[in-house]
C-alpha cells in the first residue's frame, strides 16, 4: 500500500508537527505554513477524516514575544516561557482555522496523565467528544509542570501515546526529512531514503542515527520509538517532510515522499 492509498483508507488521524516545521526563518511561529496547514486539514475533515494534532512551538512562541529570554538557562524561567508561549501558540493556530469555521482546543499532558486509567479514560472521552463537534484537538506536553521525572520529553513519544489512547487509524510525523534513511541526510549527501519499514527492530541495526537540530528535542530515534510504540496496535505510521506548506496534501496526492512504518497486523 502506498501513502495516498493508506490516507484513502483510513479516518482517524494523529499528526504530530515538529518545532523545526513550525519555526520560521527569523524564529517566530510560522503563521503562513499553519495557514496553509489549517486549510489543507479542513479539506480532509470536509472528506469525513478525523484530525488530532500534536504541536510543539511552545517554546519558539514564547521567544518570539520575550527574545530577551533567550539566554535564561533555569528551568523556572523555561518553563514560565513555555506557559507564555503556549497562549501564542495557540492564538496561532486557532486564527488560522477560523477562515474555515473551525475551532481547536487545548490539551496539555504529562506523562503521568497516561499512568492513570482515570485520567486516560477522560482524556479518550474528551478527544471523543471534541472530534465529535467538530472541534480539531492540539495536544502539547504541559511543559510549565512538566520536570523530568513526570515528561514524556519529546512529541513523537507523545503523539503515538495519544494515537494509541484515541485508537487512530494513522500517525503522521512531519519534520525536516523527507523520511527515515540509511543514514543521516544531513551529513551524508548520498543517504538514501527508505520508503518502507516492515520490522523497526532490524531497522536500527542497520541505519546510523545523527544527532538533532537546536530546537528538536527528539532526533530521528524518538521517530523510531513513536513507531515501535503504534505498529503493534494496528496503527502504521507516516514520517515526512512538514516543510512545504502543503505537505499534507502532497502526501494524499502522491507527490511527496515518506517513509511508511507498516502496521503489525
Ligand atoms: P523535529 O523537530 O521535526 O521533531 P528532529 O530535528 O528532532 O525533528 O529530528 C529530525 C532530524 O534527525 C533530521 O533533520 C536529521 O538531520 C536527523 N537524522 C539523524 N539520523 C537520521 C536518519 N537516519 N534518517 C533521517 N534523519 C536523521
Amino acid at each position: 500500500m502506498n501513502i495516498p492509498e493508506l490516507i484513502a483508507h483510513v479516518r482517524k488521524i494523529v499528526i504530530k508537527i515538529g518545532s523545526s516545521t513550525l519555526e520560521d526563518s527569523t524564529g517566530a511561529v510560522n503563521n503562513a505554513f499553519l495557514e496553509h496547514f489549517a486549510a489543507e486539514v479542513a479539506n480532509f475533515i470536509k472528506k469525513n477524516k478525523q484530525i488530532v494534532i500534536v504541536s510543539s512551538g511552545a517554546q519558539i512562541a514564547g521567544l518570539s514575544i520575550l527574545g530577551k529570554w533567550a539566554r535564561k538557562q533555569d528551568l523556572h524561567y523555561k518553563q514560565a516561557l513555555c506557559a507564555v508561549g503556549q497562549v501564542e501558540l495557540m492564538r496561532a493556530w486557532s486564527q488560522a482555522f477560523a477562515p474555515h469555521g473551525i475551532h481547536t482546543a487545548q490539551i496539555l499532558l504529562t506523562r503521568d496523565d497516561f499512568g492513570d486509567s482515570l485520567r486516560t479514560l477522560n482524556m479518550r472521552n474528551t478527544l471523543f467528544t471534541l472530534i465529535d463537534e467538530g472541534i480539531v484537538p492540539i495536544i502539547n506536553e504541559n511543559d510549565s509542570v512538566a520536570v523530568d521525572e513526570i515528561k514524556i520529553g519529546d512529541n513523537d513519544t507523545l503523539a503515538a501515546r495519544s494515537a494509541v489512547l484515541w485508537s487512530a487509524e494513522l500517525l503522521i510525523l512531519f519534520s525536516d526529512i523527507d523520511g527515515l534513511y540509511d543514514k543521516n541526510p544531513k551529513e551524508f549527501p548520498d543517504a538514501q531514503l527508505l520508503c518502507e519499514v516492515p520490522d523497526i527492530g532490524s531497522i536500527r541495526k542497520q541505519i546510523r542515527i545523527g544527532g538533532t537540530n537546536i530546537f528538536g528535542t527528539g532526533g530521528i530515534a524518538t521517530k523510531l520509538d513513536a513507531a515501535e510504540l503504534v505498529v503493534p496496535y494496528g496503527i502504521p505510521m507516516i514520517l515526512s517532510n512538514g516543510s512545504r506548506p502543503d505537505a499534507l496534501g502532497a502526501l494524499n496526492a502522491g507527490t511527496q515522499a515518506g517513509t511508511i512504518f507498516k502496521a503489525l497486523f
